[in-house]
């Protein structure tokens, strides 16, 4: 049997290697911005039709490239940024293998052009499957224009290969989140079928983050700043208090290149170590600069690993600079609080139990004593009887005892003196111990209880807005308004969506100031899309957690007596009092006795 071996022509060998480089629209995007990037462009527009399976293009203002330059820009391993293998050892740039545009341009069709700024004219090159299919002067600024078209026409087994449009739009919007991090002084901005998603200025670190991922993470952030001689690091670690359950916001940037890092995702990790409740991931934008000759970012097609010379020694200084600056800013941890599996139920479903309340009868009762009128004269069921305990002190001391299920709580704490400690708690004395309430959670609770209970009996009281407020919604967004919107208006808002993405608030629930009506609509589409769905047993319940947590009194809060009084007149009302809706302890209780021990 004779040997037939031949070479592949150029147009396979550029497909087959154009699948390592190129697996979906978001590779391409990446690829196509980081080149824009590294022509030092002040302004990047992205704009893609159908999630990228139809259009990627990429306008920016960069140094752009001349007739033979842009020719030379397609073919395998054309690079500018390299010329002897050493070079690869002094990387500035993002690219330097040179095949990205080469594999492009044999699996779509490809419209380009570019001008230099010594040019007169700009020139542009048309490209279907590896070949060129046209070439042309023309009259474009400087910079240059990247279209590529039908990605994988011609591999229809990769072409099927792709996800649903919203999958991979999730894909494009990480890559850009990638580069838009990494380059706050470069101007971005995004389209999607004609619809903005992204509109970013030129701006600092923290002000690039909160324009990707909302205003409400400003308060969330904590600046991280380190010099050693092996690597600068800068960027920011989210407050753990604000730690979600997906791996959402973890980035790490080395030398402005987005890298995924197990390891340093590890040095990070260790030094939230017992800031986190189980389950909890660490948030950080971490900015590292090291010196490319002691880095490998070589080993990856798509560079997203590097290898670092000093490894142990990186790890030890990322590990202290993150946990000294959780320390500086007095990160309140959250580590004394136990998972209260009661708490896993739905509070929609809690009437609904069929077990029936044990009764407690009391032993001591008498009906033919007049004077016999305390709580544990009624029927109590176990869920309420804790309250005797909380309340046992008051009994002795004279006052009428009241079911705080039932009543007002007036009559009982008005002879303890109700009182506010560090604008944080309420102090409530009693005669054989203190309750030290957590304002923020009580309310929280107080808020969460009313509007789940607007939106499991749709009874939401709806208050007209004198001037709509407008919001624009990104897709994921619209996704998630999509799933909430029921519980939203069951709750008493009234919503318009106009012209696909543009959101018309023209009421709002009663205890929802319109000030806060924007930032809530934003909190609860976007906790939705962060946290995992385990975490919450239904829309309504996400949308009641949120409203509760954006509207509730904070820490710090001065509260008058009067306000002290109404919240725990509401909160002794709930039907739940020892965990907030995000399982936190509410509030503890001081013994007496606990106290004299101390002072003994
Ligand atoms: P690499 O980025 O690895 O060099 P690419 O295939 O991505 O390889 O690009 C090939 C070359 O084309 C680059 O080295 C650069 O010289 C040029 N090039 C690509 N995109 C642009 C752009 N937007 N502006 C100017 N030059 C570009
Ligand atoms: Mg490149």
């Amino acid at each position: 049997m004779s040997a037939k071996i031949s070479l592949l022509p150029d147009h396979v060998a550029n497909q087959i290697a154009a699948g390592e480089v190129i697996q979906r629209p978001a590779s391409v995007v990446k690829e196509l911005l980081e080149n824009a990037v590294d022509a030092q462009a002040e302004t990047i527009q992205l704009v893609i039709k159908n999630a990228g399976k139809t259009l990627v293009q990429v306008i920016d203002d960069g140094v752009g490239m001349s007739n033979t330059d842009l020719r030379l820009a397609f073919e395998r391993h054309a690079t500018s940024k390299i010329n002897v293998a050493e070079d690869l050892f002094e990387l500035t740039t993002k690219g330097f293998r040179g095949e990205a545009l080469a594999s492009i341009a044999a699996i779509a069709h490809v419209e380009t052009h570019s001008k230099a700024e010594a040019d007169e004219v700009s020139h542009s090159l048309k490209i279907e499957g590896s070949k060129v299919v046209d070439q042309s002067l023309s009259t474009q600024p400087n910079g240059t224009s990247i279209a590529v078209k039908s990605l994988f026409y011609n591999i229809p087994a990769r072409r099927n290969f792709l996800k649903s449009d919203q999958v991979e739009l999730r894909h494009v919007i990480d890559e850009f989140h990638r580069v838009a991090l990494a380059h706050p002084e470069i101007k971005f901005q995004f389209f999607n079928n004609g619809d903005e998603l992204f509109d970013l200025p030129v701006s600092n670190l923290k002000q690039r983050i909160t324009g990707i991922f909302g205003n409400k993470w400003d308060a969330q952030l904590v600046p991280i700043e380190e010099k050693t001689s092996l690597a600068q690091i800068k960027g920011f670690a989210v407050k753990p208090a604000f730690a979600k359950k997906t791996r959402g916001q973890q980035f790490f940037f080395v030398n402005d290149r987005f890298i995924k890092s197990p390891f340093l995702h590890h040095a990070v990790s260790a030094a939230f170590e017992g800031l986190l409740r189980p389950g909890y991931q660490p948030g950080y934008f971490l900015y590292l600069d090291v010196d490319p000759k002691s880095i490998d970012i070589n080993i990856h097609p798509t560079k997203t690993e590097v290898k670092f010379e000093e490894e142990q020694n990186l790890y030890a200084i990322l590990r202290s600079a993150v946990k000294h600056s959780l320390g500086i800013f007095q990160v309140m941890p959250s580590l004394d609080f136990e998972q209260n599996t009661a708490m896993e139920v739905p509070y929609s479903f809690k009437d609904k139990t069929a077990v029936p309340p044990p009764i407690q009868v009391d032993s001591n009762f008498n009906p033919f004593n007049d004077n016999y009128n305390s709580a544990s004269s009624s029927f109590v069921s176990k869920k309420d009887s804790h309250w005797e305990g909380l309340y046992s002190g008051l009994k002795e001391e004279g006052s009428t005892f009241v079911n705080p299920q039932k009543e007002s709580l007036i009559e009982v704490t008005e002879s303890p003196k109700v009182f506010q400690l560090f604008l944080k708690y309420i102090v409530c004395p009693l005669k054989t111990h203190m309750l030290v309430i957590d304002q923020g959670r009580a309310h929280q609770r107080v808020l969460y209880e009313r509007f789940l209970n607007s939106i499991t009996n749709k009874k939401g009281v709806s208050q007209q807005l004198l001037f709509p407020v407008e919001m624009n919604l990104n897709p994921q967004q619209l996704d998630e308004f999509q799933h909430v919107d029921a519980a939203l208006e069951m709750l008493g808002f009234q919503l318009i969506l106009k012209s696909k993405n543009r959101l018309v608030i023209k009421g709002a629930p009663d205890h929802c100031p319109t000030s806060k009506i924007e930032t809530v609509i934003e909190s609860i589409l976007s906790d939705h899309e962060e946290e995992s769905s385990l975490e919450h047993f239904s829309h309504a319940d996400q949308v009641a957690k949120t409203m509760a947590k954006c509207l509730s009194i904070k820490s710090g809060e001065h509260l008058e007596a009067k306000e002290q009084q109404a919240l725990l007149d509401d909160f002794f009302g709930c039907k739940e009092t020892t965990v907030s809706p995000f399982n936190r302890q509410i509030f503890i209780t001081l013994e007496k006795t606990e106290i004299e021990k101390k002072l003994n």
